[in-house]
């Protein structure tokens, strides 16, 4: 194991018929599937019962039972900070290099032991096939947890001046207190990385994770642990939100929220934690990657083979579960008839159904709540003279939360779904007259709160130029001539402005200079 890693990202596995890890994951989902396991939290690295079980089940079988988790009380997490304080210390004194440790050998075990499992309970618990599995839990996950080893060893070399007679040393401090991590249901890696990452930089944690998610964020903790992540250190909880909130919330020893999920949520816990500013030690640091409404902008002058590819991965991956996913397009009118024929036809191949068949590109979304949320807008928009269904609109929940892959042609740009976030498989195309390219540009940047990612496609680079200064505050992430989705650690550090976030780029440098509190001494000599 190498301490100092070099940047390099994980490999890619791509799961061809007759590979090894084709076998080795289908064999995981058979024994994952057979197991029906109770899954505890894990509180002071102690395994916590409750005889409060909630069935887990596959969103696409909800009729079958993959196992059960223990759900807990407020007296849960008041154990889990406790636990978390307890263990402060002795983990903030190590070493970056002692510390760095776990988190290379988490990477490791993930690459090399726990790949095809970690996979496998994501495939299953989220509905999510083998190569968006691969791309998260895999890679994604791994490059987290060694990547952040090494930007966190290029921030000690972040040092103030000295002279002749006087040292000046900037110590990175973990802040004082606790950090509470609360993490989304449909990236495991960021599941993982967002109590790793304070954790990393010598902070203890308290993990609240998605009840969608739990069934992998199990593996994320079986792997810290083997790894040897001291008890105490994170606390992994499954207590309800309300419940939650109000004790942690509450602690004067609250330090830092690392959030991923919902701006609705994040404004709100934003508010309560300005309410209850005098109750704290310190200023809480809050960093939060919230909700997207990505736009993707073509030119007449670009690629349609290369658009339409990027609007059907960007937008229908994952079944749009991503922050970052496509939504909403502005497509001129010389290029839509083109751009239309092929976004249909590939719309046509596409396999809808379980992840154990690994020809399906679609697969269920999450529960029936999202279901019902996403069905809501496109049974309106069936029936709205603005909008016109051109491909899919079919839904079915009776076996899994399955919809089809669906395209709204809208006629008028603040179309409700050009502007309001689904997290589902639609796609909104605006049409418009290539002479209005000027005021697209302007209603691009204006129609949503958001600012999470976007794409621009244009072979002209004055074109490409004017837009990115149009566009210069409307995402966090920007792509040329691709889809908005798939930022990959160190290459595409990821996060958006407005109301997507606080932008502290997961997966970089900045990310990590969140969780420390430096203390600068002078000494002399
Ligand atoms: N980082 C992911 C991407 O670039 C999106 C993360 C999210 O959905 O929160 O596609």
């Amino acid at each position: 194991m190498t301490i100092k890693p070099e940047k390099i990202n994980e490999t890619l596995l791509h799961y061809a018929p007759g590979s090894a890890e084709r076998s080795a994951v289908q064999q995981k989902i058979t024994e994952l599937k057979a197991a029906e396991v109770i899954i505890p939290m894990i509180i002071n690295g102690k395994e916590v019962f409750t005889d409060q079980h909630v069935r887990i089940a596959p969103p696409h079988e909800h009729a079958y039972t993959l196992g059960y988790f223990c759900e807990g009380k407020g007296v849960h997490v008041s154990n889990a900070i406790s636990a978390a304080l307890h263990a402060k210390h002795s983990w903030a004194v190590k070493s970056l290099k002692e510390r760095a440790a776990v988190f290379l050998k988490a990477a490791d075990l993930i690459s090399t032991t726990y790949r095809a499992e970690i996979n496998a309970a994501t495939m299953l618990g989220q509905s999510k096939n083998v190569y968006q599995a691969e791309i998260d839990s895999a890679c994604e996950l791994i490059d987290f947890f060694r990547l952040n080893v090494a930007f966190a060893y290029e921030i000690e070399t972040i040092q103030p001046c000295s002279h002749e007679g006087i040292i000046n040393r900037m110590i990175y401090r973990p802040l004082e207190g606790f950090i509470f991590a609360l993490t989304p249901f449909n990236f495991t890696a960021i599941a993982g990385n967002l109590p790793a990452a304070p954790a990393l930089m010598g902070n203890t944690v308290v993990w609240k994770p998605a009840y969608t998610q739990i069934y992998s964020a199990r593996i994320i903790m079986k792997v810290l642990i083997e790894a040897g992540l001291p008890n105490g250190v994170i606390n992994l909880i499954y207590t309800d939100g309300p419940v939650t909130g109000d004790i942690i919330f509450q602690h004067r020893q609250f330090a830092g929220l690392h959030f991923t999920g919902s701006t609705a949520v994040f404004k709100q816990i934003s508010t309560t934690i300005h309410n209850n500013i005098d109750l704290y030690q310190n200023f809480p640091r809050i960093v939060g990657e919230t909700g997207g409404k990505d736009f993707v902008l073509a030119h007449a002058s670009c690629d349609v083979q290369a658009l339409s590819v990027a609007l059907v991965r960007g937008a229908f991956e994952y079944q749009g579960q991503k922050c970052s996913a496509a939504s909403r397009a502005y497509i001129p009118a010389s290029i839509w008839p083109s751009v239309r024929e092929h976004i249909v036809h590939m719309l046509d191949e596409i396999k809808m159904g379980t992840v154990e068949d690994f020809s399906n590109f679609i697969n269920a979304v999450i529960d029936e709540k999202a279901f019902d949320k996403i069905v809501r807008y496109i049974d309106a928009a069936k029936k709205d003279p603005e909008a016109s269904i051109i491909a899919g609109g079919k839904y079915d929940k009776s076996i899994g939360y399955f919809i089809e892959p669906t395209i709204i042609e809208a006629s008028n740009p603040q179309y409700v779904t050009m502007r309001e976030e689904i997290f589902g498989p639609v796609l909104t195309v605006y049409v418009y007259k290539d002479s209005e390219w000027n005021q697209v540009l302007g209603i691009v940047d204006t129609t949503t709160p958001y600012a999470l990612t976007g794409s621009i496609f244009a072979a002209d680079s004055a074109i490409i130029e004017e837009a990115k200064k149009a566009l210069y505050y409307s995402a966090g992430n920007l792509y040329i001539n691709d889809k908005p989705t798939g930022a990959v650690v160190n290459q595409q550090p990821f996060g958006g402005a407005r109301l997507s976030g606080t932008n502290d780029k997961a997966g970089s440098v900045l990310n990590l200079l969140r969780w420390v509190s430096p203390l600068v001494v002078k000494e002399n000599l």
